[in-house]
């Protein structure tokens, strides 16, 4: 059965729809992107008073916040090791914490917006691919408990049973804090909060230019869009790996990287116990990795970087038999089971793997959560929001060096994706 080309995540769901109105003449804040990185962050305006418009090209929930795998993860992407070299103990310290209190932030709306995600703290399971990833693991959680105060716990290769019914892998290591989430639904409920809370939300509604403008002797930006232009005194950009050229200094630091996703029939409850008996959020310690969980109605969802680009329908299509064959390498016992769905998404990276926020030709941006942005984007939509409403709030993510590519050789275009690529499975055979 060849499956459908389809977010299975959208078939749960019935997703808000903005009330078709006109665009105001001006604003005290235009977000651009209904993201969660846009959506958390108009909600957090809007309750301390600020007008607001989000202003998406698409429909709410469109770009990577509806098709992610709901991995709502603590850590960044880098080792920790590489972080504390990077950035000095201190400052490390306080990007650890923010990634904890982003699970949190994440509960905290669930919990006061009533939303009903299927939000539950099951916790992650990262499977060592190689011995030495296996022994580098229990150097990580000492680090990680030293410094950070932080408890993980290594799984050696013969519990491991315990957390996945699969034998490939060398032993793993658990976080407890991190959760699961339905994703369409979380952002379907953000973006009613954010209504809620009195910000108006512009689907169909691309933004094409941005000009400075004062008003009335206010400093501002005249926002050109598809269905006409508004005054705004901020502008907030939340675009992650859709952003392009309406913020061309932004587009050249962030790499767009395709992501794609499987998921199967509906399993039997002995299997589906069998694969998860934990029901954790379980990742590998590959470049190029697999990410993989149970859906709450017992499917096996599993991702990967099947392609690079961007999706495409050629590359869902290929990417649905690359997937399906390493979801079988995993876990022999779904040899059988039908795969219903395939989908992708853009991811964003930028050049040193790291979120960043703050101010960039004047326009505000929270973006480059490089796969853990379920939890990061909602945080930094709220924390940007607290400081373009006035706020002073710790954001160690702000002021950080935010490097673009080497030499300058990157206009928004990835032309070096399918090197990025072979580089990363010649560097998962090396390492
Ligand atoms: C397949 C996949 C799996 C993932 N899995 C996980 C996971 O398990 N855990 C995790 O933490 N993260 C995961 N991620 C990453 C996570 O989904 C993203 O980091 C997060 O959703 C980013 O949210 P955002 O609001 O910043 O951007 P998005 O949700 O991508 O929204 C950006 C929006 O901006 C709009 N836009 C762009 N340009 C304009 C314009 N000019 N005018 C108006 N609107 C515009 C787009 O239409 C889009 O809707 C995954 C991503 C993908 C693609």
């Amino acid at each position: 059965m060849t499956p459908l080309q389809q977010n299975f995540w959208l078939t749960t769901v019935e997703m808000t729809k903005p009330l078709e109105r006109p665009l105001p003449e001006h604003v005290d804040v235009a977000v651009i992107g209904a993201g969660f990185t846009g959506l958390s962050a108009a909600r957090t305006l809007a309750r301390q008073g600020a007008t607001v418009a989000v202003l998406e090209a698409e429909t709410v929930g469109w770009g990577a916040s509806s098709r992610n795998g709901g991995m709502v993860l603590t850590g960044l992407k880098l080792g920790v090791n590489k972080l504390i070299s990077m950035y000095g103990r201190e400052r490390t310290q306080r990007m650890y914490a923010a990634s904890l209190q982003s699970i949190d932030c994440v509960e905290q709306i669930v919990r006061e917006e009533n939303i009903d995600c299927d939000f539950a703290r099951c916790g992650h399971l990262e499977v060592a691919c190689k011995q030495k990833h296996f022994d580098d693991y229990a150097r990580q959680v000492e680090v990680i408990a030293r410094e950070f105060n932080h408890t993980l716990r290594v799984v050696q290769r013969h519990e491991l049973g315990t957390e996945i019914g699969s034998d490939i892998y060398y032993g793993g290591m658990v976080d407890e804090v991190s959760a699961g989430v339905n994703p369409a639904r979380y952002v379907a409920g953000l973006a009613r909060a954010a209504e809620r809370a009195g910000a108006s939300i512009f689907e169909g509604t691309r933004v094409e230019g941005l000009e400075r403008e004062p008003r009335q002797g206010t400093a501002g930006w005249r926002v050109k869009t598809s269905r006409g232009g508004l005054w705004a005194r901020d502008v907030f950009v939340g675009t992650s790996g859709y952003t392009g050229a309406v913020t061309p200094n932004l587009q050249k630091k962030i790499i767009p990287i395709g992501s794609y996703i499987i998921a199967t029939e509906v399993l039997p409850e002995a299997l589906a116990q069998e694969l998860s008996p934990r029901n954790r959020m379980i990742y590998d310690s590959k470049n190029y990795l697999y990410y993989y969980r149970l859906t709450p109605d017992r499917r096996m969802l599993f991702g990967g970087r099947a392609a690079f680009f961007p999706e495409t329908e050629g590359t869902i299509r290929e990417s649905a038999g690359l997937l399906r064959e390493g979801m079988v390498g995993v876990y022999p016992q779904l040899r059988d089971a039908k795969v219903e769905y395939v989908w992708g998404g853009t991811l964003d990276f930028a050049f040193d793997i790291m979120p960043h926020a703050g101010q960039l030709d004047g326009i505000y941006f929270a973006v480059g959560y490089a796969g853990h942005g379920v939890a990061m984007a909602t945080y930094q939509g709220q924390k940007m929001a607290e400081w373009i409403a006035g706020g002073k709030p710790e954001n160690p993510f702000v002021g950080i060096p935010f490097p673009g590519a080497p030499l300058g050789l990157y206009n928004g275009k990835p032309w070096f994706l399918p090197f990025a690529g072979v580089w990363y499975k010649f560097l998962d055979w090396v390492n």
